[in-house]
């Protein structure tokens, strides 16, 4: 008579899944067969095993709770367990360890990934740019096509690892003999050893070139933008697709222009004659020079806005725009005349020496009690 699964890992029919698998976690390392020497040992672990491989299963464990050990949609029930497929019981280590998850060297893998930094103008990130870039990569040896054997040979099985790519390193601890796997130290994990290297990649199969690869950076990438190349990166391994390339931007400050986001800002000077008159300015955008109109009376740190003059939107349509910051440049080393002018000028504003405009009064006030430090 089949014991019941929760009775076996000594749990209730409402354990939680954590619950299972630490109940199991328990009785699984009492009872491997690498640890416990006692006779029954092998049938226990194998019922604990069991019991666990359904109750972790939520499809399985949804059936079980239904039907019991009889479970119509399985002619064998759940009783035709097959050990096979994990190789026995498993090493403990494996297990407990969460090490060496068997992987076949053989199989077929996706190349590495390449990044590639780049260096770019603000302008070209403004308006994007086609470029070809070369870059050092590994591709797969033509002349031995990938394996690495000097043409007319071929790899051999190795020996020590019998192909696997691991050998198995035998420890006696205190729980018992543990079994760890590590890397074949023969064949490095490949499982096969050539004998005659082919002189192309020196046996490695792979060799290194540099290819030049196009590259269209479209208009509006900011610094630090990714751009992927599929199929681009490392050979696969095994007949196994390449990997990608990603070229990372790098914007180089522009020394006139800012920008934040898709708006682009910058100072321009005006004179005072300029701010108080008014007047039609030329201002450098990324697209060339734009008259602004600055109105009468301007201040300084005033900002217009230049609309569309903006970096592009990546992914839809337009700009953002231009914000230029005028500021007010008093002027220096006046001659005799602009001096007499000046002076009559503020004569006519009605200003003595430290006397302000009432206009400003309250400003000049509260530089005045900012002076006196309060
Ligand atoms: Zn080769
Ligand atoms: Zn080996």
């Amino acid at each position: 008579m089949k014991r019941d699964y929760y009775e076996v890992l000594g749990v209730g029919r409402d354990a939680t899944p954590e619950e299972i698998k630490k109940a199991y976690r328990k009785l699984a390392r009492q009872y491997h067969p690498d640890v416990n020497k006692e006779p029954d040992a092998a049938e226990k672990f194998k019922e604990v095993k069991e019991a666990y491989d359904v109750l972790s299963d939520p499809q399985k464990k949804a059936q079980y709770d239904r039907y019991g050990h009889q479970d119509p949609s399985q002619s064998q029930g759940f009783g035709g367990f097959d050990m096979s497929g994990m190789g026995g019981f498993g090493d403990i280590f494996d297990m407990f360890f969460g090490g060496g998850r068997r992987s076949n060297p053989h199989a077929p893998r996706k190349g590495a990934d390449i990044q590639y930094s780049m260096r770019i103008e603000f302008t070209d990130a403004v308006f994007g740019m086609d470029t070809d870039i070369e870059i050092p990569k590994e591709v797969e040896c033509t002349t031995c096509h990938g394996s690495g054997a000097k043409p007319g040979t071929s790899p051999e099985t190795c020996r020590t690892c019998g192909g696997s790519g691991q050998e198995e390193i035998v420890a006696n601890t205190p729980f018992g003999r543990i079994i760890n796997r590590r890397v074949c130290h023969t064949c490095g994990g490949k499982g096969r050893l050539v004998r005659e290297k082919c002189r192309e990649c020196h046996g490695q199969g792979r060799v290194k070139i540099r290819r030049t690869i196009h590259l269209n950076i479209p208009a509006g990438v900011d610094d630090g933008a990714q751009l992927r190349v599929p199929g681009e990166g490392e050979a696969g391994v095994n007949g196994g697709p390449p990997g990608d390339l990603y070229v990372v931007l790098h914007v180089k400050p522009h020394p006139f222009f800012k920008r934040e986001g898709n708006d682009i800002y910058c100072q321009v000077p005006i004179s005072f004659a300029q701010a108080a008159l008014g007047a039609e300015i030329e201002v450098p955008t990324v697209d060339g020079r734009v008259k602004l109109k600055i109105p009468a009376g301007t201040q300084t740190e005033t900002s217009f806005r230049v609309r569309g003059k903006g970096v592009p939107y990546l992914r839809g349509s337009g700009r953002g725009d231009q914000h230029v910051k005028v500021r007010v440049v008093t002027p220096k080393n006046l001659t005799e005349r602009q001096k007499e002018l000046l002076r009559e000028f503020a004569e006519m504003s009605g200003e003595a020496p430290q006397e302000v405009p009432a206009s400003d009064e309250g400003f000049f006030d509260r530089m005045k009690r900012a002076f006196r430090g309060e």
